[in-house]
């Protein structure tokens, strides 16, 4: 953190726990903070993964010194499996290979314990961290974890009746789930390393970080699971630095189950509580009665007509309508095009829906034959979720980023198909163009903040030297047009002499 600590200070109230603010007036852009993971796992049932480099293992391999830390290859070293934990492992526990193997869910907290024979400190900051277990006390997660976890790393001697009595695996398990940001395995082309499952990074200063669904920071993990905060949007002094755990790309009630189930909270922030979700209208349905009203959570009222309908018959049409898109397999452009029409009579064309079927569209175009009508599409489609990513992701952000990516390579396809086929002048090929270097522009920006080891920093990259080759085109295109002026201008001199 360094230079930036001052950036933010911890605080305290009785609502949000422990939670960051801004120490001073932050300008967009800035880097927050800069942190290394303290604890790497996999999701809960997840994949066996390296002790050293949380690599997904294909074929197990032991450390040479312990015998018992899983290895993606023997040479694997360095990281994450410390000399420390090799010789407490050696030293301090009775546990077997075995052991870990038949029972993964263990391997995160015995890995935490080992931390009292070597890193007290580290040890009692994880353990600071929000709990929140009386709200999980006797859940369904709860047994599972006193089953799988607690009652083997007590058979095993892990932990004593003490550790017990003060429900520490109960206490870690519960800090792994509400506190970790969901991390990518970088895409390493190692035989025997399969990229795909997402791992669960523990970040102690972010970690703090309170939620909000329009988040005011913008967060990248880099290649070696380095996690960079940067101020989306401007931060005045005071205000808590706020990052969004829910998926931004689904509805209020959607966000707000997920944010209760996974962390044990109910979100009340300026999105959840707006029934247009911020003028999205990403929840509203159409009103099967009037066909011209929206309606809206939670009472689920037509604007126009004032009917209201039962939230079950709401869930049922969700339900039905999630069956639909799920059922298709392998979606391909008509079917999904189809089935965007049926589902365009029951909601809003902003729906999350409606949005998630677009998404595999503009992807499926992306991968089409780049025909006029296709790309018109695109673009549409384009247009529209930028629209609302800006509403709910301001600032620099991600999603924004790529959309604009998307759309600039659309504008630039376009542009030359009909300037070809003689649709467009060369004024309107260079409008076309101009934009489309605008665009790319901008996704470039808000692209400058991910981390260059990592899949959208080679996105930068890429957009960067793209913006290059445009501007060569355009600079090409303009010089010409400016001989070809000349040459005009000559002629017309020479006529007049
Ligand atoms: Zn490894
Ligand atoms: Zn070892
Ligand atoms: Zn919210
Ligand atoms: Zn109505």
């Amino acid at each position: 953190m360094g230079e930036n600590s001052c950036l933010y200070k911890i605080t305290k109230n009785d609502q949000l726990g422990r939670y960051i603010i801004a120490a001073k007036n932050i300008k967009q852009g800035q880097l927050i903070l800069k942190e290394n993971p303290v604890i790497l796992c996999p999701q809960i049932g997840g994949c066996t993964i390296c002790f050293n480099c949380c690599a997904q293992i294909k074929k197990v391999q032991f450390c040479s010194e312990c015998a018992v830390a899983v290895l993606c290859s023997s040479e694997c070293k360095g990281q994450f499996h410390t000399p420390q934990e090799c010789s407490v492992i050696i030293k301090k526990t009775p546990i077997k290979r075995e052991d870990l193997l038949t029972n993964p869910e263990i391997v995160t907290p015995f890995r935490y314990l080992l931390w009292r024979h070597f890193n007290k400190e580290l040890f009692q900051a994880v353990l600071q961290l929000e709990n929140h277990l009386e709200l999980r006390r006797d859940s369904q997660i709860w047994r599972r974890t006193h089953i799988n976890v607690e009652n083997v790393l007590h058979e095993l001697k892990m932990v004593d009746d003490a550790d017990l009595k003060n429900e520490i695996v109960q206490k870690i398990c519960a800090v792994l789930d509400i506190n970790t940001f969901e991390v990518r395995q970088p895409q390493r082309n190692r035989s025997g390393f399969n990229p795909g499952e997402n791992l669960r990074g523990l970040y102690l200063s972010a970690a703090m970080m309170a939620h909000d669904c329009v988040a005011n920071v913008h967060l990248a993990v880099d290649d070696e699971f380095v996690l960079y905060v940067h101020a989306a949007v401007d931060i005045p002094e005071g205000a808590p630095i706020l990052f969004n755990y829910a998926n931004v790309l689904q509805g209020n009630e959607e966000r707000q189950s997920q944010l209760k189930d996974g962390k044990y909270f109910f979100c009340s922030c300026s999105r959840c509580t707006d029934p247009t979700e911020l003028g999205t209208e990403m929840s509203s349905l159409k009103c099967p009665r009037c066909h011209k009203g929206f309606i809206r959570p939670k009472s689920w009222q037509c604007s126009l007509c004032q009917r209201i309908y039962h939230s079950s018959l709401i869930k049922m049409t969700l339900a039905e309508c999630r069956r639909r898109i799920d059922e298709i397999r392998s979606p391909d452009i008509r079917t999904l095009e189809k089935l965007l029409q049926k589902l365009s009579f029951t909601f809003h064309p902003h729906h999350y829906l409606i949005l998630e079927v677009e998404q595999n569209l503009i992807g499926l175009y992306t991968q089409s034959p780049p025909e006029t009508k296709n790309l018109r599409r695109k673009i549409e489609m384009c247009n529209k979720f930028l629209d609302i990513f800006r509403k709910i992701e301001p600032g620099i952000s991600r999603i924004q980023a790529i959309g604009l990516y998307e759309l600039h390579s659309a504008v630039v396809s376009l542009a030359e198909r009909i300037y070809k086929s003689k649709e467009t002048d060369k004024e309107g090929f260079m409008k076309m163009l101009l934009l489309a270097e605008s665009t790319l522009k901008n996704s470039i920006k808000s692209l400058l903040y991910e981390p260059v080891k990592s899949p959208e920093g080679r996105l930068a990259q890429n957009a960067l030297s793209e913006l290059k080759m445009l501007r060569a085109t355009i600079s090409n295109f303009q010089s010409e047009e400016k001989k070809v002026e000349k040459k005009k201008s000559n002629k017309g001199n020479k006529k007049k002499k």
